[in-house]
């Protein structure tokens, strides 16, 4: 059966208290945000430029593809290009392969959450093993991330605590997250030093150098390559800019528009293998191509995945992440996933109020906003939303472009609200269910401004 953003979001409000606690949680977020964003005076300024840095990568894309390319050889990585999510997880798989490996430590990424790598190397006997926080979190809770930034944020410390005491063997009920990060902390340790294998994402990677940055608060990606004999960091291409000096402008906007910090406490620098090292870069297009050849979408690529848009989000913070069923969730999810799949993602650009708040705090100012309603234009035309949606709309159209109609519809409307109130007030309106509908005036605002208006002149 098809779980749509509405059926999963209304499974995620059942629990009140934790919805409201998602809520806050996440507008606090957006509040330091907003205070670190205030705190730079050019704050607008960089905005500017990493959307024009973006604009202008995206405009000569191949060039710096190949750029990077040839650069990254010369440092002696070895470079892969895959199509899509399959040939990605088969280069990863072959590495792995090549080198005999079974356990291996991974960094957070959203790109390998996009390929389903880890199920993928589970089906063919490979351990991988999460290293950040949360995502080690969700991972023994077999959940996906709920956020890109902060993937375990729709748990609570009670929740946290009864997972580790279930895996890790932790005293039960003991929920001080000091001690349960400790706990973290000595299991990942071994995990590290057992791994031969790392895997990360990417953050930046620069034309000009051949390298890539890798952004974390935990340095665990600097655990995971520095501890392993092989290095695979998987990126998809829209992570590329041109030079190194374009990286000031972006690690500012990055850290200050995901968690309000002036800078992730580990931005590492990657250029060329240790000695003894091997290291890879796995460049992955999956739909990129095709997202880039929509003009009215096309800049959704500018995305450096700050999730900023996802904090400020009335939508996201009071339905969770899940509710999205897509690896990367929230109002920019919902504009990158229909260009996956149509059909299965249709009612995402729908999951939103279109209030412009995510456009407003984008760092690299794209109109998020605009998008998600052009994408329900388009999906309207390709016949992907439900028959009743489409009917009650040409209905809808109907009435509003009839003066006449609408306000015969508002007389009727009102009366049946006085008269049988049970019409509306039932449990098959879903809005009814947890509003008090308001008591129906007497008169409509037409009706009042004209006989207020007369009695004024
Ligand atoms: S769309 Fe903008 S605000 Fe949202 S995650 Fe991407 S860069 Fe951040």
């Amino acid at each position: 059966m098809k779980t749509t953003h509405a059926d999963l979001a209304g499974k995620f409000i059942e629990d009140e208290p934790r919805t409201n606690w998602h809520d806050e949680t996440l507008w606090f977020v957006r509040e330091k945000r907003d205070k670190a964003a205030h705190g730079l005076p050019e704050w607008e300024q960089l905005r500017e430029w990493g959307s024009q840095i973006k604009n202008a990568t995206l405009s000569n894309l191949s060039n710096y593809l190949k750029e990077f390319e040839e650069n990254a050889l010369a440092n002696g990585v070895k470079v892969h290009w895959a199509s899509d999510a399959k040939e990605h997880n088969e280069i990863v798989h072959k590495i792995i392969k090549k080198h005999n490996i079974q356990k291996i430590v991974k960094s957070k990424s959203m790109l390998t959450e996009e390929c389903h790598l880890n199920e993928y190397l589970h089906e063919h006997g490979i351990e991988v093993v999460d290293t950040d926080l949360g995502e080690r979190i969700v991972q023994f809770r077999k959940e996906p991330p709920s956020h890109i930034v902060l993937p375990a944020i729709h748990l609570k410390k009670e929740d946290v605590s009864a997972t580790f005491h279930e895996h890790l063997q932790t005293e039960k009920g003991n929920n001080d997250p000091q001690y349960l990060t400790e706990a973290a902390r000595q299991h990942l340790r071994n995990k590290f030093v057992e791994s031969d294998l790392a895997i990360t994402g990417v953050n930046f990677a620069i034309a000009e150098t051949g390298g890539f940055v890798v952004c974390t608060n935990e340095g665990n990606a600097d655990m995971g390559a520095h501890t392993a004999a092989v290095h695979i960091a998987c990126m998809g291409f829209e992570k590329l800019i041109p030079k190194a000096e374009h990286l000031s402008v972006f690690l500012r906007l990055l850290a200050r528009s995901a968690t309000g910090q002036p800078i992730t406490t580990y931005s590492s620098h990657f250029h060329k293998p240790r000695p003894n090292q091997e290291m890879h870069i796995v460049i992955v297009d999956n739909g990129r191509s095709k997202q880039l050849g929509r003009e009215d979408f096309r800049n959704s690529l500018k995305c450096i995945r700050c999730a900023a848009c996802f904090n400020t989000c009335p939508v996201y913070r009071r339905s969770g992440g899940h509710s999205y069923h897509t690896a990367v969730a929230g109002p920019i999810g919902s504009i990158l996933n229909p260009n996956l799949d149509m059909k299965a993602n249709a009612d995402l650009p729908f999951a939103s109020t279109l209030c412009g708040s995510c456009s407003n705090v984008c760092p690299v100012k794209i109109n998020i906003h605009e998008q998600l309603w052009k994408w329900r234009q388009v999906i309207v035309s390709e016949g992907y939303v439900a028959a009743s949606k489409k009917i009650s709309m040409k209905g809808m159209n109907f009435v509003f472009s009839n003066p006449k109609i609408y306000r015969l519809m508002g007389k009727i409307g009102r009366k049946s609200m006085q008269l049988f109130p049970f019409i509306v007030n039932n449990k098959l309106n879903i809005w009814f269910k947890q509003r008090e509908m308001p008591v129906p005036p007497k008169e409509s605002f037409r009706d009042w401004y004209l006989k207020n208006k007369k009695s004024q002149n």
